[in-house]
């Protein structure tokens, strides 16, 4: 069952995120304080995804993601953020939250997150589970193939990586340290330029015009950007 717990106090928020979810194929559990998201995950065991809003009367979303992981590791959890403020508090909170949303967000965007965290918990179903369709794109996640126009492009293991990586993150500037944590492992103690090595041989292979890429773009003094 693929089920996502909706924490946001707005109603108009929370109703945006709902409705979306749903039209995405999701069954949605909804609460309004994180004293009620808690006790619905009681309820609701066969939950894998949660999305935390932060600013919250009560007990706030980093109280609530810290109560989870106590008792729960393997439940995915995205933080709901605004902009600026909540930024380092959000990067301090990473080791219980498995991933974040800046608002204001896309559907897009959103359910692509959402997508990719129900994956990774195994929680997916089989369509979604396997493949990922960025025109001209297709990703097949069992396979670990990747086409582009129906053709096969042949892919290394980390630069297969990288490609899950952007097509799971579409429209999200990735910082470089992001990026080796995210293919490498935080484990890995490599250098950064590792990641613009590998960048630049994957651009090789599936920009239509390397020299000038569309696709995999720079954000210069920071990191990459997956264009969709
Ligand atoms: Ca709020």
């Amino acid at each position: 069952m693929k089920k996502v717990l909706v924490l946001e106090d707005e109603a108009s928020i929370r109703g945006f995120i709902v409705i979306n979810l749903r039209r995405a194929g999701y069954e949605v559990v909804e609460a309004e304080s994180g004293e009620e998201a808690l006790e619905k995950l009681q309820q609701h065991a066969d939950v894998r995804v949660a999305l935390l809003d932060i600013m919250l009367p009560g007990i706030d979303g980093f109280e609530v993601c810290r109560r989870i992981r106590a008792t729960n590791s393997r439940i995915g959890i995205i933080m709901l953020t605004a902009r600026s403020q909540e930024m380092d508090k959000v990067t301090g909170l990473m080791t219980g939250a498995d991933d974040y949303v800046t608002k204001p967000f896309s559907p897009a965007e959103l359910t692509a997150r959402v997508d990719a965290l129900m994956r990774r918990s195994g929680g997916g179903n089989e369509e979604s589970s396997e493949e990922i369709r960025q025109d001209p794109f297709l990703l097949n996640t069992r396979n670990r193939t990747l086409e582009k126009n129906g053709e096969r492009i042949k892919l290394t293991q980390v630069e297969y990586s990288i490609m899950c990586m952007f097509m799971e993150n579409p429209g999200k500037a990735l910082s470089r340290e992001e990026i080796l944590d995210l293919v490498w492992g935080r484990d890995y103690f490599g250098e950064l330029k590792i990641v613009d090595v590998n960048i630049r041989r994957l651009r090789l292979k599936i920009e239509d015009n390397p020299t000038n890429p569309t696709y995999i773009t720079t954000v210069w003094g920071y990191g990459y950007k997956w264009e969709f």
